[in-house]
């Protein structure tokens, strides 16, 4: 069952304090993202629960944009982005600094769209700060929510209002034996190209034809049996409308189509290299716990080939990319057609790999072998005892390592467990999530 989460972007004018609220809803949160070096830090996103409903927040102040630095017209790109993509929108405002023509001009705007906007009134540190709302009742937007981000004040309430707003959860039919895929990367990389290109291979069957229309359309079809769904990420056809803001990279289409993928098709121009924006996007794919081919497009126009070009590319990507070592690599020309056969039996393969469980006793097998060949070294003169490891989850595999004392648990023993997981049994293309926990 995929159900894609809702998406709330945060807009504002600059210093209103969407950072500071950002990581405070963050915090709320119990970290699953594991510390992996490379993976960048300046999030735009992060992914929050509460009552239980879990939604993507974006702040769209760390979005960037083509345009130059004016204010006024970045906030117009914020908000009209917002519009065109989330499904709530916070509209955030200083209660400190007052209401400003800036915040006008953006609350006209957000009148006109039919997505629900909730207005958070922030730096209302304190009860006597409270007549510090009543002007933004101007905007007309409906009842200001005062809150204080930096002292985490009425933040709940806020949560409550945002989780009311949600649209109705519309099931998605999805069938079991589906592979949905999502592709991703830079623009220009050849999405567009080599999911054409893919869709017109001979053994491929389309059994529904994108749309035209903006809204996103998925395309079925049928390889070998095999029954996959190209997620699109609208606009991969379209081409934009003179007036709309020119985001460098769609994060929260991207975001979306990840969310409701099983396996990613991450895109890079061998032509170009690998960009800090890759690093970027291939963050998103590797904290979703989703599949993940590495794509590297353009392969013909790759200049001065050899035999040991793929090899040194593969080289730099493991360099630069190196939480993604777990996925594979193939090398493509969507405009010649090279490869472009391999990219659904490599993704089928790594659904395989995401959703394959390893028996407690086989688990448990490899940990004694594990210890033997490389016992955990001593910490404040204790010894780490590994109890058990048991399979909880799959898509993405999770495990729970049961241990003395989780303190005692260094990341370099966790990852050497990892590795043997890996050379045991592939996993490849799928992250591992690897709990530690004190026995009970
Ligand atoms: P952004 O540019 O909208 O992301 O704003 P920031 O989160 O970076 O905050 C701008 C400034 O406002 C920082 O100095 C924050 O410490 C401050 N700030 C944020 N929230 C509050 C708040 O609730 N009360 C007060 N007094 N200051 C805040
Ligand atoms: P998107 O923005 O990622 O969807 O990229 P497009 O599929 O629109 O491709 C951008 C440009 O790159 C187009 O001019 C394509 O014809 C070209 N292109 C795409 N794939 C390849 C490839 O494998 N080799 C070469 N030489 N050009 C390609």
């Amino acid at each position: 069952m995929n159900m894609s989460k809702p998406i709330v972007a945060i807009v504002g004018r600059p210093n209103v304090g969407k950072s500071t609220l950002f990581n405070q809803i963050g915090k709320k949160r119990v970290s699953i993202v594991d510390d992996m070096p490379g993976v960048t830090r300046d999030r735009i996103y992060l992914d929050a629960e509460w009552l239980n409903q879990h939604f993507t927040m974006i702040d769209t102040g760390g979005i960037e944009f083509d345009e130059s630095n004016h204010i006024l017209k970045s906030m117009r790109q914020q908000a009209q982005l917002a519009m065109d993509e989330a499904d709530v929108i916070l509209f955030l405002v200083d209660g400190r600094s007052g209401l400003t023509t800036a915040d006008e001009e953006v609350a006209r705007l957000l009148r006109s769209t039919k997505k629900p906007v909730i207005l958070a009134v922030n730096k209302i540190d304190s009860p006597q700060r409270a007549m510090d709302v009543y002007e933004f009742y101007n905007l007309g937007l409906g009842d200001p929510i005062p809150i204080s981000a930096s002292n985490a004040m009425n933040l709940g309430d806020l949560l409550d209002a945002i989780v009311a707003a949600f649209p109705k959860k519309e099931e998605e039919v999805k069938d079991e034996d589906e592979i949905s895929i999502a592709v991703i990367g830079r623009p220009n990389v050849g999405k567009s190209s080599i999911v054409n290109a893919i869709l017109g291979e001979e053994r491929v069957i389309v059994s529904d034809v994108p749309g035209t229309t903006r809204d996103a359309i998925d395309t079925h079809f049928t390889k070998d049996g095999t029954k996959f769904t190209l997620i699109d990420t609208a606009g991969m056809r379209r081409r934009g409308k003179i007036d709309e803001p020119v985001e460098r990279y769609s994060v929260m289409r991207s975001l979306r189509a990840i969310d409701r993928a099983d396996v990613v098709l991450m895109m890079i121009n061998a032509f170009e290299g690998i960009t800090e924006q890759d690093k970027k996007i291939a963050g998103y794919a590797h904290e979703s716990g989703k599949g993940v081919v590495i794509v590297v497009n353009k392969w013909d126009i790759y200049p001065d080939k050899d035999d040991k070009s793929t090899l040194r590319f593969t080289d730099e990507l493991r360099d630069k990319l190196g939480f993604l070592q777990y996925a594979p690599v193939l090398y493509t020309s969507a405009l010649t057609g090279q490869r472009v056969a391999r990219v659904t039996d490599l993704v089928r393969y790594v659904a395989e790999q995401q959703a394959m469980r390893i028996k407690t006793s086989v688990l448990n097998e490899l940990i004694r072998d594990a210890v033997s060949v490389n016992p955990p070294p001593m910490h404040r003169g204790r010894q780490l005892k590994i109890l058990f490891m048991t399979q909880t989850d799959i898509c993405p595999p999770k495990f729970i390592i049961f241990v003395n004392d989780p303190e005692l648990m260094h990341f370099s023993y966790l990852r050497f467990i990892e590795n043997r997981l890996r050379e045991q049994f592939g996993f490849e293309g799928t992250p591992l999530r690897l709990i530690v926990r004190a026995r009970k």
